[in-house]
């Protein structure tokens, strides 16, 4: 057995409907601007440029059904999107078999200072600030692939306080879960337990200290989260 110097921190891991087993999360890979209206209205052109992705830590993901509202910023926004759970990985995943390695879907939130995010990029500098900080990842159970089937279309949406922000369909991906997971793999190697947060629809905006967000996706579930 390993002897640690220290106690090891908990495997960060999410529950799965319908049971008491959890799926362990190595890495959280979220995708950009991923949807055309999402691209316009933060200011950029929704020609198909090649991807790009930012990491989130593990351990942000939370399915507490609470949101804290973080500190050092007074603007942070909600982005709905769907997670991919994968069960296996490897490198240069051919497009043909790259859902062969989803285990299952979930309904997320990337939340974001946005504030602070729009200074790292005006300095051109990297966005974790903005996006990689605690519980900045709320999240439904793990539905396994089995039970949903593969999610490529489907309504996605947010509600806050019961007004509809944000609305979009999983077919307005501009790169779909296979692209995502076929070039995730020409960089890095895919691993069983990476989670890929894959993009929000338009109508990103602010919540404050007691809004309630419900978030739904066709065919896999529901997501209720109050910023406490
Ligand atoms: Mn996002």
């Amino acid at each position: 057995m390993t002897s640690y110097a220290i106690d090891p921190p908990e495997i960060p891991s999410v529950p799965v409907a319908g049971g008491d087993s959890r799926f362990p999360v190595r890495r959280v890979y979220c995708i950009g601007r991923n949807y055309a209206a999402h691209a316009v209205e933060m200011g950029h052109d929704p020609d198909r440029e090649p991807p790009f992705f930012f990491q989130k830590n593990p351990d942000n993901l939370d399915a507490s059904g609470e949101f804290p509202y973080p500190p050092q910023t007074s603007d942070v926004h909600h982005e709905v999107e769907l997670a991919v759970a994968l069960k296996s990985g490897g490198t240069d995943i051919p497009l043909e078999r790259a859902l062969d390695h989803v285990w299952g879907y979930a309904v997320s939130l990337d939340m974001t200072r946005r504030d602070l995010q729009g200074e790292m990029k005006k300095m051109g500098r990297p966005w974790e600030i903005g996006k990689a900080f605690e519980r900045s990842a709320p999240i439904g159970p793990f539905v396994p692939a089995e039970t949903t089937g593969h999610l490529s279309e489907g309504r996605i949406e947010l509600k806050v306080n019961g007004n509809v922000t944000q609305e979009g369909n999983l077919n307005q991906m501009i790169w779909k879960v296979p692209e995502m997971i076929n070039y995730l793999s020409q960089f890095y190697e895919l691993k069983a337990g990476d989670v890929l947060l894959s993009g929000t629809p338009s109508g990103v905006g602010p919540v404050v200290r007691g809004d309630r967000m419900h978030a739904t996706i066709e065919g896999l579930g529901e997501l209720d989260v109050v910023v406490v």
